[in-house]
């Protein structure tokens, strides 16, 4: 399913994010939590491309594996990290022939140890010139961007971060996936503040259910999403026990997803960290369950 049609005509649309696995172990647990994932119906999964394109090839694979063994249609991520325009493109072309209508169009993040991200000799710079490319070379495609509700990191402020959001729409991309956020309040105000500048695809949220505090903790500092201050304190009187941490996130994450579809979110994308138990409690509750 291409990503415009996920939700055309206020259609409510699922999405499961997972990763390429970095061992064989890892292969066999993605490929558990698919079997147990599919039933739900997500309307796609998508899969991403590892920092520096080190997963190029095994994005791919997984996105082959999800939509000819589990049914479901997959969205490849892809970012501009490491490639001239000429490498994207090819890499764009081997994902069309192996069967892929979708792409997460991003842009990368710099190598750890470095702050400012620089485009491959003969590359992009930034995701709407992606988005671009892939329009001008590819026009079938679905696409979906990266839009952050507390700005990205990088972004001198929150302004001039929605008017880089609103280059994206207007080179072509169907749908807004946002980074993980646990603050509902910055969503509302984000959706606002995208249709005040005109922007109408689907603003959908990502949602990463908190699963192990100090793991996500990492995450949240990374991406700069903010964790509230009660939540926090109910997961750190818990620090010692992960059950509990559990119990609390998918908790919250269920209330959250709640109150986001209550409020009119055009869907869920579910970073499911390549497990299955948080989502699957988590779709239960919301009676997303399709199959
Ligand atoms: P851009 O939209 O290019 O924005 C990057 C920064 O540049 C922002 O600060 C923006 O305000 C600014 N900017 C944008 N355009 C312009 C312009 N024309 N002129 C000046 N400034 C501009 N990373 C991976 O490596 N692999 C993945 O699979 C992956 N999947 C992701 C999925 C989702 C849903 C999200 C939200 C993020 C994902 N990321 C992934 C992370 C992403 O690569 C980083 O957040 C990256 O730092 C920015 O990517 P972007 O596509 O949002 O960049």
């Amino acid at each position: 399913m291409r990503i415009s049609e996920c939700y055309a005509g206020g259609r409510f649309g699922l999405s499961i994010e997972i990763f390429p696995p970095k061992t064989a172990d890892g292969d066999t647990a993605l490929r558990q939590t698919l079997a147990e994932l599919a039933p739900y119906a997500p309307d796609f999964i998508s899969c991403t491309y590892g920092a520096g394109g080190s997963t190029s090839k095994r994005t791919v694979e997984w996105c082959q594996e999800i939509q000819q063994k589990y049914g479901r249609s997959a969205t490849a991520h892809f970012t501009c990290v490491g490639s001239s325009r000429e490498e994207l493109v090819d890499w764009l072309q081997f994902a069309k022939t192996a069967g892929i209508g979708n792409i997460m169009a991003l842009r990368g993040d710099p190598p750890a140890g470095q702050t400012d991200f620089k485009p491959a000799v003969g590359g992009l710079s930034y995701a709407n010139e992606l988005v671009a490319l892939i329009r001008s070379h590819f026009p079938e495609m679905g696409i979906g961007v990266g839009g952050y509700p507390e700005k990205h990191p990088q972004a001198p402020s929150m302004d001039a971060d929605l008017q880089n959001l609103k280059r994206k729409i207007d080179a072509g991309a169907d749908g807004i996936f946002t980074q993980l956020f646990y603050d509902n309040a910055a969503y509302f105000r984000f959706r606002e503040a995208c249709r005040r500048l005109g922007i109408s695809v689907p603003l959908v949220p990502g949602i990463m259910p908190i699963t192990e505090f100090a793991r996500i903790q990492r995450i949240a500092q990374l991406s700069g999403a903010s964790i509230p201050a009660k939540l926090a304190s109910r997961l750190e009187a818990v620090k010692e026990d992960k059950p509990a941490q559990f119990a609390i996130g998918v908790e919250f994450a269920i209330a959250q997803c709640r109150e986001l579809i209550d409020q009119g979110a055009p869907g869920l994308h579910l970073y499911a960290l390549n497990k299955s138990h948080a989502c699957k409690q988590i779709l239960d509750a919301l009676e997303i369950n399709r199959a």
